[in-house]
């Protein structure tokens, strides 16, 4: 699936014709989906009740560092905000640390998001996570037991620039990167939007950045100007210095990495830079994504894929999961893609924000549970009762071939 500016759509279609290669128009006019999923965005935020952050609609970064500050505030003795880095625009990257305090180290669990802008529902299944935890400590049994045992530091928004840049204006909506730069960059001549300051592009993947193979040939770019550029040298953004500094100094208290992103509806671990090579963990990598994939398709019926990076999707350098991994120790380490397969992608419905969250629930609470217990973990359904498995919808045929088959759009997630 290819998106073609307007200005050459008809030279596009006759080139194909002229090659006599078929084709199909999914989407005559996506600009015009775009705003429209911005106005209905807009339309969900007029039955907001005040008081009361809205979960079923995704909110500007304002928002979202006001939820963070608010919950702190409201569960002081289970929730602190603590700043991880500062991005390149200087703004502060937060996390919330979610544990009940003791005396002694305490494992932890480490949950990120928005490490690329336009996946905004990585975000928002954040946020909901943390919703789960602070309201059912003292409720759940099972959430109260892993507040208590465990701290969770979770990161809605890594690329706080990024996030910000992809709500102003609906042309970036779909905006990926950082948006740093650097004038000795300049990759020549380079006319589109993207073009700034210069001739410099915007914006590194931070998803590209981290100090593990990073600029091997395959699987990130040295071209400032694309999608997957990997930034001057390992490491040379603020945002993922201070993540993996912030990491570092927890090592060995944190024991499952997660990363969120969309989409393709995937749960995926190391190795991401080697198609090939298998991690001595695998299996236990295998063990605790059967138990999550199984926990989220019990909820509303979607299978997630699980496997290796390089493997079901593409090879990819320096990746967050794969540092994790080798450089930080931590055996579960994985990058999660998020609904959907390929129908809506980047601009997933608002009524499927609520469900994508709600799948995810159970799967985060098995990790937590895993690390609690080890690679000897039985398996323990959450919740027991079975209650948020029913009115599940199942995925649809075209689905669950696509899924089978691994035919989804190789744009990079
Ligand atoms: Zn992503």
């Amino acid at each position: 699936m290819v998106t073609v500016g307007a200005s050459i759509a008809d030279e596009f279609k006759d080139l194909l014709h002229d090659y006599k290669l078929s084709f199909e128009i999914y989407v005559e006019d996506y600009r015009e989906s775009i705003e429209e999923h911005l106005r209905e965005n807009l339309r969900l935020a007029e039955d907001d009740k005040v008081g009361e952050f809205n979960f079923a609609r995704y909110h500007p970064y304002n928002e979202i560092r006001q939820y963070l500050t608010d919950t702190a505030g409201r569960y002081s003795n289970l929730a602190t905000v603590v700043t991880v880095a500062h991005t390149f625009e200087g703004r502060p990257v937060l996390a919330l640390k979610i544990g009940v305090a003791k005396n002694t180290p305490k494992r932890a669990v480490w949950i990120d998001a928005g490490v690329h802008a336009r996946e905004w529902i990585a975000p928002a299944t954040a946020l909901y996570f943390i919703n789960q935890l602070v309201t059912r400590y003292g409720h759940d049994q099972t959430v109260t037991d892993l507040v208590e045992k465990l701290d969770w530091y979770i990161a809605p928004v890594i690329n706080v620039d990024g996030y910000i840049y992809s709500w102003s204006h609906p042309a970036r909506r779909l905006w990926r990167k950082s948006t740093s730069y650097d004038n000795s960059t300049c990759a020549g001549e380079n006319a589109d939007t993207t073009t700034v300051r210069n001739c410099t592009c915007l914006g590194v993947d931070l998803n590209r950045n981290w100090d593990v193979h990073w600029g091997e040939p395959i699987g990130s770019s040295w071209d400032p100007c694309s999608g997957t550029y990997h930034g001057r040298s390992p490491v040379s953004e603020p945002e993922v210095k201070g993540v993996s500094d912030f990491i570092l100094q927890r090592r060995g208290e944190i024991q499952a990495y997660l990363s969120l992103h969309s989409y393709g509806q995937l749960w995926m671990y190391p190795y991401g830079y080697n198609a090939t090579k298998v991690p001595k963990d695998n299996k236990d990598h295998v063990k605790l994504s059967e138990i999550a994939t199984a926990a989220i398709r019990k909820v509303h019926g979607k299978q997630y894929q699980h496997g290796r990076v390089a493997d079901i999707l593409y090879v990819a350098t320096g990746n967050s999961k794969d540092w994790a991994y080798e450089k930080a120790g931590i055996v579960h380490s994985y990058a999660i893609e998020l609904r959907d397969v390929w129908e809506y992608g980047f601009l997933l419905p608002h009524d499927q924000i609520l469900p994508t969250a709600q799948e995810l629930f159970p799967a985060f609470i098995q990790v937590g549970l895993y690390v609690w217990d080890g690679p000897n973990y039985e398996y323990i359904p959450y919740p027991a009762s079975g209650a948020e498995s029913t009115g599940r919808l199942l995925d649809s045929t075209v689905y669950q071939w696509l899924l089978a088959t691994s035919l989804m759009m190789r744009i990079f997630i």
